[in-house]
Parts: structure tokens; sequence; C-alpha cells
């Protein structure tokens, strides 16, 4: 018999393959051109061309026992992590060195390390509505317990106000995830300081250390030179979970890093509880070959330019209709409010027109819906009359 603990996720995943199985019926019956779907995450840009290089190269000069062995440590390699270190301190004017940086399997894995790593079972965890859907199932897997701060659904910017009501005598950490999904806001550098200010203050009330977690797999795609505030600056008690997936279009290769600065407290058990915490978890170490394209393309970047463009004709065509959408200023996701106020009823009704976007009730914060505009921009184009036709559907 299956875990009885699993059948909630059984069910709450049957509604994601419906979604997958109608797009399959959709696009068979009107042809994959004329079904827009706008449901996932997963880059439109391809990798760049220095990380197909990257490959054959170190296939051909490094050694095959080395690149495809286990890692000696379950950290990963230490060159390869010292490059990731330079890289940051290059950026940010940090200071971080090899024994800093956790190699992960993407930042999925990452998150659950750091949580397995600072969070007894019991313990709570924040997050700022509306929040990535896995962050309570990956709380959940190490006995955690994730409180939602509620949402401000004017700014769709974190409210320190309602976190402080959230927090209690059990908190032990913060997520946040800037550039955001799924708004696309990024949280500027006056509201860093304040969360740090807060919580800076919360930990001495409440004599405990409270960690921020800063979920970043969206750090690099940021439109119009905007800022990224690194947090290890501004908050010693922080963790850093990244990820290659979106920055270098690699999402399936499971690549990512922790970081650990020196300054957090109990910084010395802390980074050996996650070198053990990757490998009791089953993770054991991140793959190894691609842990050495990352380090050979450390400076690549992907194509922003072609998010952009669609950022923009998608903005300015659901404008133009009518829908209420905040305007990204990072990520890949557009957040709309629903016409009717009822978010599932406007996806249902949406996907009548070929359209498929997920309800904001997946992101604990319903009446609005995420449309994720990494695909083809003529996806885009050929997208508006559909929504417009659904928008006349709500007059
Ligand atoms: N965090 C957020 C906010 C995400 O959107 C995603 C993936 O879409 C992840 C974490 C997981 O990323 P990865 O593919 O690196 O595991």
């Amino acid at each position: 018999m299956t875990a009885k603990s699993m059948m909630p996720y059984v069910e709450g995943n049957s509604a994601i393959r419906a979604m997958f199985e109608e797009g399959a019926r959709l696009a068979e019956k009107y042809g994959r051109e004329n079904v827009y779907d706008f449901s996932l995450g997963n880059p439109s840009v391809p990798a760049p061309a220095e990380v197909n290089q990257a490959i054959k190269d170190i296939i051909e000069e490094e050694d095959s026992l080395l690149i495809h062995g286990y890692n000696q440590s379950n950290s990963g390699y230490a060159d390869v992590r010292e490059t990731v270190a330079q890289h940051l301190n290059s950026l940010h004017g940090t200071r971080f060195g090899a024994q800093n940086i956790v190699m992960t399997v993407g930042a999925a894995s990452g998150l659950n390390v750091a949580i397995k790593t600072l969070l007894d079972p019991g313990e709570e965890i924040l997050a700022f509505a509306p929040y990535f859907v896995e962050y309570g199932n990956y709380a959940k897997n190490h006995g955690a317990v994730l409180k939602a701060v509620p949402a401000d659904v004017v700014t769709f910017r974190p409210n320190l106000r309602e976190m402080e009501n959230v927090i209690t005598e059990k908190t032990r950490a913060v997520i946040i995830n800037s550039p955001n999904n799924p708004t696309g806001v990024i949280y500027g550098e006056d509201f860093i300081k304040k969360l740090a200010e807060t919580l800076k203050q919360k930990q001495l009330e409440l004599g405990r250390d409270i960690y921020i977690i800063a979920d970043e797999p969206y750090r690099e795609l940021a439109y119009d030179d905007a800022e990224v505030p690194y947090l290890t600056k501004y908050y010693d008690n922080t963790v850093v979970a990244y990820s290659w997936s979106k920055s270098l279009s690699l999402p399936g290769e499971r690549i990512g890093y922790l970081v650990f600065p020196s300054e957090m407290s109990d910084f010395g058990n802390a980074i050996d509880a996650a070198n053990i915490a990757n490998r009791v978890l089953g993770y054991v170490n991140a793959p190894t070959l691609i842990q050495r394209v990352v380090a050979r393309c450390i400076d690549c970047k992907t194509d922003i330019d072609a998010y952009d463009r669609n950022r923009k004709a998608l903005y300015n065509g659901l404008n133009e209709i009518g829908y209420t959408c905040v305007y990204p200023e990072g990520a890949f996701y557009m957040w709309v409010k629903a016409p009717g106020g009822d978010d599932k009823a406007f996806c249902a009704k949406a996907k009548e027109h070929n359209i498929l976007i997920v309800p904001g009730s997946s992101f604990a914060c319903p009446g609005y819906v995420r449309i994720a505009y990494c695909v083809a921009h003529e996806t885009i184009v050929n997208s508006l009359p559909a929504f417009a036709k659904v928008y006349e559907e709500y007059k």
C-alpha cells in the first residue's frame, strides 16, 4: 500500500497532470501553434553555445574518472566552489572562499538542504504570499511548518508589519525570492535594509537566530539594469540558494549552490550539517560533469533581451485589452488580476480559448493568475486575440 502521507500530493498533482494532458489534447486537436501554453517556467532561450562547447572540452581535456566520479566532499569540487566564491566576490565585494559554498542539485535541493540544516521539526519558516508552491512541501519534508505572510495586493511587495505579526518564538527562517516567482517584483535595497533591521530586532527580542533563506534562481533575470541587492551584505544570518536553471537555461541538468557566509551564527556546524544533509537526503553530491561546466561558464549570460521583448509585448497587449497586471522587473512571469475575481474559473475560461495559465491559489494568493512568458515570441503575439476574447466574456 502506498503511504497515506503521499496521497494529498497525488491528489494535488492530478490538477497539474490534467493541465498537461489538456495541453497535449488541445495541441493535437488545434495544432501546437494554436495552443498558448504559459503554464511552465521552462526557459525558452537555449543555453549559451559556450555551455555545449565546455561539455565537449571537458570530456576531451579532463580526467574521466574525476569528472564522472563521486566528489570527495559532498559539497562538490573544491576548485569549482572556489571559482563560484571568487565570482561572487568580484560581483558583490564579498569575501567568500570555497569553504562557504555547497554545490547542490539545483535550487530545489539547495532549499531542502538549507531547511534541513537550519530548522528542527516543529520550527517555522515564513514566506511572503504569493510564493512558489513547493516551499510548503520542502518545509514539510523536514517536519518544519511554513507560515504565509499575507500578500500586499496593492504593491505585491513584502509587508514587514504583516511579517512581524506572524513571527513567533518558533520562527527560525524567512524565505525570500527576488526577482520573484510569480510576481516578477524585485526587492530593492530600502526594503532589504528594513527587513534586516526588523529581523535583527526580533532576534534580540526572542533570543534566537532567525535566518533569511534567499532563493535566487532568477537573480540574473533583472530588466532595465535593476539592482538585486546581495543579502549577505545586509544580514549575517543569510543563506543564499542559487541555481543555473534559468540563468543558463539548464533546468534539467540540476545544478546550483548554497552560500553560507562565515559571519552567520554557528557557521562551522551549519556548513558541516549542510554537507551531510546533501548526502543523507540522497543527493550525495551535485552532478559532477555539470559542476565543471558551470565553473568554465561562470561569466556566461543568457539572452535576457528575448524575455524582455516578451515582457513588453505581453504587458502592453494585456493592458490594452483591459487586464490589470504587475509590471515585471525580473524573472519571466506576469502576475495578472483575474477578471471576475475567481482565479480558477478564469483559468478554466482561458483554457476554452486554448490558453494555459496557473491560478494564483497555487501560490497562496487567489484572485490572480500567473502567465509564464518564457515562450516563443509568436506565442505572445498570437495569444493576444484569445486573451481579448476571454476578457470580453467578463464584460
Ligand atoms: N525557487 C523558485 C522560486 C522557482 O521558481 C524554482 C523553479 O522554477 C525553484 C526554486 C527551483 O529551481 P531549480 O530548477 O534550480 O531546482
